[in-house]
């Protein structure tokens, strides 16, 4: 009977699709009969969509059309494909992805795309199969048939070849090694010798890597405690539990997390570990593929299209259990996920910044949470929302653990702050990027024969105003955020209220006339050191270097091996890397980071300055640090060169506080871009104004029903509970004003209610398409990182 029952069981023909474009809804398309049961969740689906073809995703099938739907059956299209014999995405990663998008006010399509590794949406990549040959027979049998219909010398040598070679080769090989054609192969194959069958080849990143040997270590006590910690909540078998984990640059976390993830394998569970953009290293990854084997996937944005696609399917299939990757790799589809890591999860690179917007952190936490998993958040420089978060009492969402010394006692590197302001008086008022001091430091580092690491802080396009006599930049009157200078009008604007003023021509502090406007000159620095120390192997690490595919790589381990002399980068060289041979870091106009007008402006550079200290002195001799800055008062620097996490947090947190920041206050921001600066007000009245009547709603009428969210999952504890207002400002012009061709204004939401907040913006967002605004170009970005 159950036999019939599902010989009959109609397959369902129709399914529910979610498009990788900012449409917010789902689209029904009828399956065609011989596509009917090969289509399963999450299957991508080649789609007639307009006058293309589009890929999409299956999020629900029908065997019949819903009663109450509107849909018109016969005005309904069919799909036209099914991309995959098995969809890349499971059920589980079909729920994180509509949490994410949901949570983020984003698009659950636009968020399948972005979870799948770049390059794997579009169906181009396959699997890379070669043609193999297997030795079919027993020495005996080979014998006794041979003496039938003597063997050629030739086939001969290539079952001789096969039996030392462990019994199977590719089909090439053969040939290029035995040098023959494909003709012995394929009588052998008649004659039932060998078998010729398809292989799927691996595309393995690390290639044919040498694997370090393994040290045993003995965890200290303080290593120990943590992973004890972490270990017995993986023993409580699908129990959610986060752990903040704060340890000082060089404590051992990494050693940590290993044995966390060998727990989890242990207990026949998975793991997942996610490192910023540049922390996965070529040396890290060797090291991970030394412990645990095949049974390690690496995902990151440098690999190929192939490597990514087989890494994702040996997930998928489950061939690799541990898998270690950048930000997307946190929708990497794991089954029977026990442990997520998120290492240095303070770091900005876990941020989407374009469309759709996400923290690979905040949902590896809630994947941890929909799962049962244990989540560990690892940093010497948690975010200050982490540490928030880790607080006993009423925010204790986090167990918090701490490694508060260095591996081996070693001291934390000497760090000293430069006046950059005394050398330019010293210089007699000429440009010096580089002060005596640092230039000496160097010359003494690189006689010892250790290495240097030279960090230039040149993120951000924007431009301040800095006083090169008394150190000041120019503050808005509302705000208490450095204004950027607008070149263009000649003006100084606020981001955030826009307030503007002229550009002055002398500070309005000491009527110095030596005005900086920061953001330039440091673009031959590379040269500058190049010219100064001739003898030094010097390479550099930026943008450019990240893109070019192996560079990147070579120079790390170039670097590592004591092949190079000196380092010179962008933030990315003062992440998490491991040379011992290190014993200076410079670090060179860190005012940029400190000027920069933003909520974050401060954490970043003490999270920074922390970071790139931590860089030197991790051998066996002590390190030393030197911080050029016109800001020598800087709260973030005078606790940054002491590796004061606290005393940074206690003054931070005040000033978040008062200003009504995170994590007091949820944050909204809303771009509008255009090409037509008039089209993108428009755009931005239009939205200020319903967002004003949403506002105004809300405050006259607290029974307002709550929106039916998709997909809410959180039945309250993470939206806080609250009755209080929500704050509009703007539009005013981004801090990156005009981008790509586009002009950039922007509204900011705060609320100390996430519920509230959202309710408003989603009433707003429909109020303001229904009264004409062009939605295609509102990019909502709920959380940001920053506000520029
Ligand atoms: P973190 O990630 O906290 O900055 P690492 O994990 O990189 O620190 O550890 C710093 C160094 O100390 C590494 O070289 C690591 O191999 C070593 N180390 C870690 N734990 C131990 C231990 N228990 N005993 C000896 N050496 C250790
Ligand atoms: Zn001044
Ligand atoms: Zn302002």
């Amino acid at each position: 009977m159950p036999a019939r029952a599902a010989k009959n069981k109609p397959q369902p023909a129709y399914v529910e699709v979610v498009l990788p474009i900012p449409i917010r809804r789902a689209f029904t398309y009828r399956i065609p009969e011989p596509m009917r049961g090969q289509i399963k969740l999450g299957s991508r689906l080649r789609l007639p969509f307009g006058k293309r073809d589009i890929i999409g995703y299956a999020i629900e099938l029908h065997d019949e059309l819903p009663q109450d739907t509107d849909v018109d059956e016969t005005k309904l299209k069919n799909v036209a494909a099914v991309i995959d014999d098995e969809p890349l995405i499971t059920p589980e990663i079909l729920k994180l992805t509509q949490w994410t998008a949901d949570y983020y006010a984003s698009f659950w399509g636009e968020m399948l795309k972005a979870a799948l590794p770049a390059g794997l949406h579009a169906e181009k990549v396959r699997a890379k199969r070669r043609k193999a040959v297997r030795l079919l027979r027993t020495a005996d049998a080979l014998v006794r048939i041979a003496s039938e219909k003597p063997l050629t010398e030739q086939q001969e040598f290539i079952i001789e070849m096969l039996r030392t070679n462990g019994g199977e080769m590719l089909f090439t090989e053969i040939i290029e090694q035995a040098d023959v054609g494909a003709s012995p192969i394929n009588t052998l194959a008649r004659r039932g010798f060998v078998e010729v069958y398809v292989q799927d080849v691996r595309r393995d990143p690390l290639r044919e890597a040498e694997l370090p040997s393994r040290d045993e270590l003995t965890l200290n006590a303080e290593q120990q405690i943590a992973l004890d910690e972490i270990a017995a909540a993986l023993k409580k078998d699908g129990e959610y539990k986060a752990f903040l984990l704060h340890g000082v640059t060089g404590s051992g976390k990494t050693e940590v997390y290993v044995r966390a993830m060998q727990a989890a394998l242990d207990g026949c569970r998975s793991a997942l570990m996610l490192v910023p953009e540049i922390a996965l290293t070529p040396v890290f990854s060797r090291r991970l593929r030394a412990i645990f084997g095949k049974e390690v996937a690496i995902l990151h944005s440098n690999l190929s299209a192939g490597e990514r696609y087989d890494e994702w399917r040996r997930i998928r299939l489950g061939e690799a259990c541990v898998v270690i990757g950048t930000r997307s790799a946190v929708f990497a589809p794991l089954e029977n996920i026990g442990l997520v890591i998120v290492d240095e999860e303070h770091d900005a690179s876990y941020r989407q910044h374009e469309s759709p917007f996400y923290n690979a952190r905040d949902v590896a936490v809630m994947r941890a949470n929909m799962t049962g998993a244990v989540v560990v958040l690892g940093s010497a420089t948690p975010a200050m929302e982490s540490y928030y978060n880790a607080q006993a009492g009423k925010h204790g969402k986090y167990t918090y653990l701490h490694l508060t010394t260095r591996i081996h006692g070693r001291s934390l590197a000497d760090a000293k702050l430069i006046d950059m302001r005394e050398v330019f008086r010293a210089a007699g008022g000429k440009d010096v990027a580089l002060s005596p001091e640092l230039l000496t430091a160097i010359r003494e580092t690189h006689a010892r024969g250790d290495q240097v690491i030279i960090l230039l802080n040149r993120r951000g396009f924007s431009q301040f105003v800095l006083c090169r006599t008394c150190g000041e930049t120019i503050k808005c009157k509302n705000c208490d955020i450095t204004l950027t200078f607008h070149r263009r009008e000649n003006k100084l604007i606020c981001h955030y209220c826009s307030y503007r003023e002229q550009s002055p021509r002398v500070c309005p502090k000491c009527v110095s006339e030596y005005l900086y406007f920061v953001g330039e000159g440091t673009e031959n620095l590379e040269d500058q050191l190049k010219k100064k120390f001739p003898s030094m192997r010097i390479a550099r690490v930026d943008r450019d270097t990240m893109t070019r595919r192996g560079e990147l790589d070579q120079i790390l381990l170039d670097f590592q091996a004591g092949r190079l002399d000196m380092l010179v980068g962008t933030q990315m060289i003062a992440k998490g890397h491991d040379f011992p041979n290190v014993t200076l870091v410079g670090v060179v106009s860190v005012d940029i980071g400190l000027g920069l007008p933003d909520l974050r402006s401060a954490e970043r550079t003490f999270q920074l300055i922390t970071q790139v200290a931590g860089r030197s002195g991790r051998g066996e001799k002590s390190g030393r640090v030197l911080i050029q800055t016109y800001y020598p008062e800087h709260y973030a620097l005078r606790h940054a060169v002491r590796q004061d996490y606290k005393g940074f947090y206690a003054e931070e947190i005040r000033y978040r506080e008062r200003l009504a920041y995170p994590p007091f206050f949820v944050l909204a921001s809303i771009m509008i871009k255009h090409r037509d600066l008039a089209k993108a007000m428009r755009n931005a009245t239009i939205l200020r104004r319903s967002l004003d009547t949403a506002v105004r709603g809300r405050a006259g009428n607290s029974e307002l029903p709550a929106l039916r969210r998709r997909g809410d999952t959180d039945s309250g504890s993470g939206w806080l509970v609250d009755s209080s207002s929500v704050r509009t400002l703007g539009p005013a012009p981004a801090s990156l004003s005009r981008l790509k061709n586009e002009y950039r204004l922007q509204i900011i939401l705060k609320s100390q209610s996430r519920r509230a907040l959202r309710e408003t913006l989603d009433i707003a967002l429909l109020g303001a398409e229904s009264l004409g605004c062009d939605m295609r170009s509102v990019f909502v970005e709920i959380d940001p990182v920053n506000l520029m």
